[in-house]
């Protein structure tokens, strides 16, 4: 007989997982997902970002027949970043592997298409704007509230955690069930903004195949990256505590501040454009770090909700993905006794969200100085690991892009700098 898997949360994790599970043929899957179905949606989204896929996150969704190449056809292929200054020229960050980068809203449509597509519904039900408020680990029940009528109660055999940073499953595993958990803010907000990549009547159009970032000195910096049909999505990241944007009021305000402090960007944006960015909400990042990522035989914590990190080295997704590829691989390892898969998933996952969090924390520098080493150490040591590879290892960044470095292993490689950044921070306050 099959078991019934309750997944909270329809976002990459919970939705690649669904598919994993049910290709094993031994699962029927509902997912709850707190939001309106994405693929319904219209209008600019509130809360979208680019998401950069790397090998780690690209051998997940590979498995699954046809996935990569949906994913694919809608993405943007970077070569390389630029990063512009208020003067001199721009300074190129060339990759040697273009980097493929997809809206995050985007990314879960296909994944909710894909796999709606590929089962039916004896196998699958996916129920939108309904809320998990509540779990019983030990009657094994969740409740969930729906945005229209009563709250509602339900059994499971197997219930997933894949409802994001600020899992309600989580919180209520650290109430109930002893879990540790640390949870903290990163010092950044950000705001989502969309442009064109084009404004013909100024001559002005950006490169299709670059990140374009833009560094100010006082924390606050864009990258727009480029989507299909000559689109930018991107955010505005800023100093929590200083946050430039909190006078802006109207739109030609809002037009003004991008002319003044991000010129290249703020000639792409339209009116309409700076309406919709005042009415946009400022995302916070909470940071959370786990002592397991179970609890018993039947509470899997995956993706954000296990461990999630401060997107400055685009790995959160990433590590995500993996998640799933490794939990499946414990599922075969373990002929699917969860008993076992479990801790086995907690025991090799947690110390390499660990290293993640460090990692995520610490590789990307905040003062001034340290950004132009970071820079010169990024572009020194590519010259002398091509010329010398035996010798000079590659720098933090170009670690994360091997496939085959746990997050472990490029946190060992990379102690040195990760501790040098980690004194400046913390001597910041
Ligand atoms: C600005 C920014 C840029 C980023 N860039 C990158 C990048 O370049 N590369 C990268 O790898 N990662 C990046 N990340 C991180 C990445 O977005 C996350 O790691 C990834 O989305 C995690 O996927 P998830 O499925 O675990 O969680 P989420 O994407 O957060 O999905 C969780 C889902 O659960 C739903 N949910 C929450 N609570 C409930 C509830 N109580 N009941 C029902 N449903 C619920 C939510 O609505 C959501 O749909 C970035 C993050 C930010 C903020």
């Amino acid at each position: 007989m099959s078991q019934k898997v309750v997944i909270i949360g329809a976002g990459p994790a919970g939705l690649l997982l669904a598919q994993y599970l049910l290709r094993r043929g031994k699962y029927r899957v509902e997912i709850y997902e707190r939001r309106s179905d994405l693929r319904l949606a219209d209008g600019s989204p509130d809360r979208t970002f680019p998401i950069s896929l790397q090998e780690r996150g690209r051998k997940a969704i590979r498995e699954i027949v046809g996935l990569e190449e949906a994913i694919a056809s809608k993405s943007a292929f970077c070569n390389g970043t630029k990063i512009y200054r208020q003067q001199g020229k721009a300074r190129q960050i060339p990759r040697a592997i273009p980097i493929l980068t997809i809206d995050r809203n985007r990314l879960v449509a296909i994944l909710l298409q894909h796999l709606t597509q590929a089962y039916t519904s004896e196998q699958l039900t996916v129920k939108f704007s309904c809320q998990c408020v509540e779990m019983d680990g030990r009657a094994k029940t969740v409740t969930l509230k729906p945005e229209q009528g009563e709250a509602f109660t339900l059994a499971y055999d197997r219930l997933v955690a894949a409802d994001g940073a600020r899992s309600c499953v989580r919180d209520q595993l650290v109430r109930d069930a002893g879990l540790q958990c640390e949870q903290n803010y990163v010092p950044d907000a950000y705001k989502s903004v969309f442009l064109p990549r084009a404004n013909p009547a100024l001559g002005l159009e950006l490169e299709p195949d670059k990140i374009h970032a833009w560094n100010r000195d006082n924390k606050t910096r864009m990258m727009m990256v480029p989507q299909p049909i000559d689109r930018l999505n991107g955010v505005i990241i800023f100093d929590a505590q200083h946050n430039p944007l909190s006078n802006l009021s109207t739109k030609e305000e809002v037009l003004a501040f991008f002319q003044e402090n991000f010129p290249l960007f703020g000639q792409l944006m339209s009116e309409a454009e700076a309406e919709d960015f005042l009415q946009r909400p400022v995302g916070r990042v909470l940071t959370v770090r786990c002592d397991r990522f179970h609890d018993g035989d039947s509470v899997l914590l995956i993706g954000d909700a296990a461990h999630a990190v401060s997107p400055s080295i685009g790995q959160g997704c990433n590590a995500s993905l993996e998640d799933v590829l490794v939990f499946e691989r414990l599922l075969v390892r373990y002929e699917d006794d969860w008993a076992l898969a479990l801790p086995a998933f907690s025991q090799q996952r947690v110390p390499e969200a660990h290293a993640l969090k460090e990692l995520s924390d610490y590789s990307f520098p905040r003062t001034k100085l340290l950004v132009v080493e970071f820079f010169l150490r990024l572009t020194i040591s590519r010259l002398l690991h091509r010329w010398f590879p035996q010798w000079v290892k590659p720098f933090v960044f170009d670690l994360l892009l091997d496939r085959d470095l746990s997050y472990s292993q490029v946190l060992s490689l990379s102690q040195g700098w990760i501790n040098k950044v980690k004194r400046s921070i913390l001597s910041e306050g």
